[in-house]
């Protein structure tokens, strides 16, 4: 066989499609969020980045990076072994305590992503309850879709946000069957909410443990940043509450939370954190730092979402397609792959703007949108510009306006 023809085609499938996908090679730097140097061939930029996840800027926090800094002078570079094997570090027990805390559970455990800990849980969760029934929102994010491949589970795919349908399915098992329901809270394509109490309303009723992603939503919403679990008053309800340290805290890994036999368990089964060394030291700290200082900031929070309705109303007060979102994501409706990609580097190029082309698979064909992260600092002259530089887009490849 041509291995290396085979791998070519398969290339050329993706540029055919318009679909390839090119990383903008970007330079951060701290302080000077959501600026940018972007890397060329011809030589550097500067742009405005407008698709960061880190959403709340936290990863340029004067009070995140003085620890991180303080822990690397103390602790060294790496954690220097597996959480088993002398890998467990001061700072990671810290954390996990401050995240049981942050979610009111009885305890956490960290993951060096999320994409991990989804992998890790719903894989050892399902997998240890004999005869599990798996239900899960058909929008879910693909770390919990492998998850629960990987746990070997029967599963069902319940329709995006729908109880009823939830109910349905669920009926379909006797009480005493084990079952699991899984879902996000906050949805980072289309930037909508689960209804939240209405699906534990259901998965009480038929006797399901639940499992909810709150990746887009720890550190925004809610009193203290516990998610939109804690803003509508059911985390008590929830058996697992999955999120990251890598989007609104800044840093990296991932964590899940809950009582003390679920943790345990996961801590004590799953090959995905048992076999692999943990997270930097430093890197611990300065998620301990953002947690804590989110904890007691509600004034970002509410800075955040006045920046997403604000940046939702100037787009749409000039007839830019602003699809339905009621949280923080701003996805703008292309529609067309090929011209998705054509939109974000005509932004890049001609107005020194980064939003990246969302195509498939990570969204349905036909829906091929712009995604926009609006931040507490993004001001009211950056706004403009990308107002100005989608109108000007818009208009030269002849894309849709609503009326406004
Ligand atoms: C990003 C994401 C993850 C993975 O988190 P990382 O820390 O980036 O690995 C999990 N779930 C959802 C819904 C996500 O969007």
């Amino acid at each position: 066989m041509d291995y290396e023809t085979f791998f070519r085609d398969r290339i050329a499938d993706l540029h055919q499609e318009g679909r390839y996908r090119v990383f903008a090679d970007l330079e951060r730097h701290a302080g000077q969020f959501p600026r940018a140097t972007y890397h060329t061939a011809t030589g550097p930029r500067e742009v405005v980045v407008w698709c960061s996840n880190d959403y709340l800027g936290m990863g340029q926090h004067p009070a995140v990076l003085q620890a991180m800094h303080e822990a690397i002078d103390r602790c060294g570079a790496g954690a220097g072994g597996t959480r088993n094997i002398s890998g467990t570090n001061h700072y990671h027990v810290l954390l996990e305590q401050e995240l049981a805390d942050l979610h009111n559970q009885e305890a956490a455990l960290l993951f060096n992503s999320g994409y991990t800990s989804n992998l890790a849980a719903l894989g050892t969760l399902a997998r240890l309850l004999p005869h599990c029934v798996i239900f899960s929102d058909a929008f879910n994010h693909n770390s919990i879709i492998v998850g629960i491949r990987d746990s070997g589970a029967e599963k069902h795919i319940f329709r995006h946000n729908d109880p009823a349908d939830l109910d349905r399915l669920l009926s379909l098992y006797p009480r005493d069957r084990a079952k699991l329901v899984v879902f996000e809270s906050v949805y980072s394509m289309d930037g909508d909410i689960a209804p939240i109490s209405e699906i534990l309303d259901v998965a009480e009723k038929h006797g399901a443990m639940t499992y909810i992603d709150e990746v887009h939503a720890v550190g925004m919403y809610g009193r203290r940043g516990g998610g939109v679990t804690e803003r509508d008053g059911c985390t008590h309800r929830l058996t697992v509450i999955e999120g990251t340290l890598a989007k609104a805290i800044g840093t990296q890994g991932g964590y899940i939370t809950g009582s003390t036999a679920v943790v345990d368990c996961v801590r004590s089964f799953a090959p995905s954190f048992i076999f692999t060394s943990s997270l930097a030291p430093a890197v611990a700290a300065g998620a301990l730092a953002s947690v804590r200082l989110l904890k007691a900031s509600p004034d970002i929070r509410d800075r955040h979402q006045e920046r997403a309705a604000t940046l939702k109303q100037r787009l749409r007060s000039v007839g830019l397609p602003v699809m339905p979102s009621v949280s923080h994501i701003v996805p703008l409706l292309v529609g067309d792959a090929r011209l998705c990609k054509r939109a974000s580097d005509e932004l890049l190029d001609h107005h020194d703007i980064y939003v990246q082309p969302i195509n498939y698979p990570t969204v349905p064909r036909g829906t091929e949108r712009l995604r926009l992260t609006p931040t507490p600092l993004h001001g009211d002259d950056d706004m403009a510009a990308l107002v100005g530089a989608l109108l000007d887009v818009w208009r030269r490849l002849g894309l849709d306006r609503q009326a406004a």
